[in-house]
């Protein structure tokens, strides 16, 4: 428990000849005010204001905030007023604790409002004296400690109010320490499942590893000390709330963490910093991309430091911050160090860089009346990792850095999102792959017939989207793989003369099915479509050896699938005959062409994929030669297929344009052209709409005649392969 005389002690030992009277003064008048009150946890009020006194000493504040500490409920919880306090105390104190009860009077309805109110006071405070922000984070600290004497809807409520105002209020103003304790009780409370589960989880690694933090410490201090650089090296097991928010943002469980070591070297010197960092990356492996710079960089708010992860002998990574004592000192205490014994005013320190952030708030609320508009202008500058974007209507949505407009979709609405083609940003179309920056207005542009496709999956930056698309792919394709199932065992039984229809009317199938552990006919058919039993083995067992021994014509299975026709243009209009249509669709490796040889897999939920029989992918496929299904072109209308080719020819003026006019001439379109030099050579790639196998031919032989032309080779996209 805090005494008055720990805090007597501890500003006597950062400022001896503090005015100790005025504590004094305080300390009494704010014990006789409470006195007879009690917190929720049943201790004596006055513990409160004492706690809240003894973080702001060790802060190292003047004693007019420690005085301010010790009375900063006054006004609110007792009977004192703002005259009372100027008469017994002064201008300076009377103000701060007003301005600190300010704070959290709430004159707004809406809760919204509320919390942008008290941001912007937050914020006023800041500029007219920063001491009345600092008293009022040591007071929602302790609050924050004691919070599990209240009732959980308001430790909820809370709890939610310093994760989004205090902690990144405390991180804006560098103050690292409180920031940190800030969150890591503020997720207890929030999360406490999570909390629990990762505090255990941490745990037994590092009873598992032994002493791994001193293990390291004591290395990366002998290497020091053998490469003769000062430094003193502390280790920790890095914040909760820092490693489960990094486990969010990156999409891992439990067990894929192994970053959570941090370990800090204080050096004399910025020189030190740099030959620390060199002497660690001579000694463990780093990992690449986690080398920062925040010394030649800092943050904006001011934090510096080198930052590197390196890899311990055994696999173990570890984060290592290396820094002067000045910066550290700025790193755990931020705008508190710089401010020591000056007076809290803003206006009064000139040029003083970490002044420049408020001086612009006050510059601001001047032109903003709306406090949400004054908020939301303010979230950009207090959370520099996320993106605020703007609906037409002003509705605004955050999200982290690297969010796409198929985010914004998602945001507003599962079925928007499913079907988002595009969309117009400030006004101007842009495609799906766009980075969404902060202010912009985005407008969601939808098609009915658009879908989500895989390549959504790592698009999106949310994980809101990626659910909801991953979601909407397995029910697809556990659809596809249903009904292609189906259509091969009634084929199948086809062939053998079973009547599958019937056994299914009579539950005929219970035996085979719990055979397989399979509860639901349907599941039978997923499983068969996708590949994991063929239908054969099915349908076999209901066939007479008669009708086993004579199944009808073998080619049946492959007459199933034998008919593809391509309507209209492009692959989406393929139709099978004997299947219903989206059962088949062309390989994106190969796009085969009407009239060349080609052959049917049956890929694991996608239908059935048509590859050229020259495709290089086919080869690799056929290894399960069960999912192989012979198909053929059945009729070749009209239509136009995608077809890449590779123009290898000399690098002269003109040829390439003699090419182009070449293909222009047999009315050919051009979809897409890429061409590059190099050798003397020049290479073109072109994406042409080509009707069939004989349209290519003699697109290509055309241009093989044209001068110069080395080279005309038809490229089959690996990238693409299906399986
Ligand atoms: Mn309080």
């Amino acid at each position: 428990m805090i005494r008055f005389e720990d805090i007597l002690d501890k500003v006597e030992s950062y400022k001896p000849d503090f005015d100790e009277e005025l504590l004094q003064k305080a300390y009494i008048f704010s014990a006789r005010e409470h006195r007879g009150q009690v917190r929720s946890s049943g201790e004596p009020y006055l513990i409160h204001p004492l706690n809240v006194a003894y973080i702001l000493a060790d802060m190292r504040l003047d004693e007019t905030s420690i005085a301010v500490g010790l009375l900063h409920d006054v006004i609110e919880d007792t009977l004192t007023t703002k005259e009372i306090l100027q008469e017994t105390f002064g201008d300076d104190v009377a103000e701060l604790v007003d301005g600190v009860t300010k704070i959290s009077r709430y004159a707004y309805v809406s809760k919204e409002e509320q919390q942008a109110e008290t941001f912007r006071k937050m914020l006023l405070a800041m500029v007219s004296d920063l001491r009345v922000v600092l008293v009022k984070l040591a007071d929602r600290l302790h609050n924050m400690r004691t919070l599990e004497f209240l009732p959980e809807e308001k430790q909820l409520a809370v709890a939610k109010e310093t994760l989004e105002i205090y902690a990144p209020i405390a991180n804006r103003l560098g103050m690292g320490r409180i920031k940190s304790e800030l969150e890591d009780l503020s997720f207890r409370y929030l999360h406490p499942r999570e909390f629990e589960e990762l505090s255990k989880a941490v745990n037994e690694k590092l009873s598992v590893s032994g002493d791994l933090v001193d293990r390291i410490r004591k290395s990366l201090a002998g290497t020091l000390a053998s490469n003769e650089i000062e430094g003193d090296v502390f280790g920790r097991v890095k914040s909760m709330y820092s490693i489960w928010s990094k486990m969010r943002r990156q999409e891992i469980d439990i067990g894929q963490l192994y970053d959570y070591l941090a370990f800090r070297i204080v050096t004399p010197s910025v020189k030190d910093c740099y030959a620390g960092l060199g002497i660690i990356h001579q000694m463990w492996r780093p990992v690449p991309g986690r080398i920062k710079d925040y010394i030649a960089m800092p943050k904006p708010n001011f934090y510096q430091s080198l930052h590197t992860t390196v890899v311990a002998d055994k696999g173990q990574p570890f984060e290592v911050q290396i820094r002067t004592r000045e910066m550290d000192l700025i790193a755990e205490q931020g705008i508190a160090a710089h401010w020591k014994y000056k007076e809290g005013r803003v206006g009064a320190s000139g040029d003083d860089a970490n002044f420049l952030w408020l001086r612009q708030l006050v510059e601001w609320q001047h032109d903003i009346k709306d406090p949400r508009v004054f908020m939301n202008s303010l979230k950009i500058d207090l959370y520099p990792d996320e993106v605020y974007t703007f609906t037409p209507r002003g509705d605004v949505f955050a999200f982290p850095r690297g969010a796409m407009p198929l985010d914004f979709a998602y945001r507003i609405h599962t079925d928007v999102g499913h079907h988002c083609v595009g969309a117009r940003v400030n006004g101007k179309l842009v495609p799906l792959r766009t980075l969404l920056k902060n202010g912009d207005i985005v407008e969601v542009l939808t098609s009915t017939t658009q879908t989500p496709n895989r390549e959504w999956v790592n698009m999106v930056a949310t994980s809101r989207a990626r659910h909801k698309i991953r979601h909407w792919l397995n029910t697809e394709q556990k659809y596809r793989s249903v009904e292609l199932g189906r259509k091969l065992i009634e084929k199948e039984a086809k062939r053998y003369k079973v009547q599958w229809r019937k056994l299914v009317a009579e539950n005929a199938l219970d035996g085979v099915l719990s055979e397989y552990g399979i509860s639901k006919l349907d599941d039978l058919y997923a499983d068969v479509g996708y590949g994991k039993i063929s239908a054969r083995s099915i349908v076999e067992r209901f066939a007479t050896d008669e009708q086993k021994e004579k199944p009808t014509d073998a080619g049946v299975i492959q007459q199933a699938v034998r008919k593809i026709f391509p309507f209209t243009s492009g692959p989406a209009a393929i139709k099978v005959k004997g299947y219903d249509d989206l059962m088949t669709y062309l390989a994106k490796c190969c796009n085969p062409l009407p009239g060349e040889p080609i052959i049917g897999y049956i890929t694991r939920g996608k239908g059935v994929a048509i590859h050229s029989a020259n495709c290089p992918n086919v080869k690799n496929l056929m290894f399960n030669p069960d999912r192989e299904i012979a198909v053929e072109w059945a009729d070749q209308r009209q239509s136009q297929f995608q077809v890449d080719l590779e123009i290898v020819m000399d690098d002269r003026q003109g040829i390439l344009a003699r090419v182009i006019s070449t293909i222009a001439n047999l009315k050919t379109n051009i979809r897409q052209m890429d061409s590059r030099t190099g050798d003397g050579k020049a290479t073109a790639e072109l994406v042409l709409e080509i009707a069939d196998l004989k349209h290519l031919e003699k697109v290509t032989r055309s241009i093989a005649g044209v001068d110069g032309v080395m080279q005309v080779e038809r490229k089959y996209n690996i990238r693409h392969a299906t399986a």
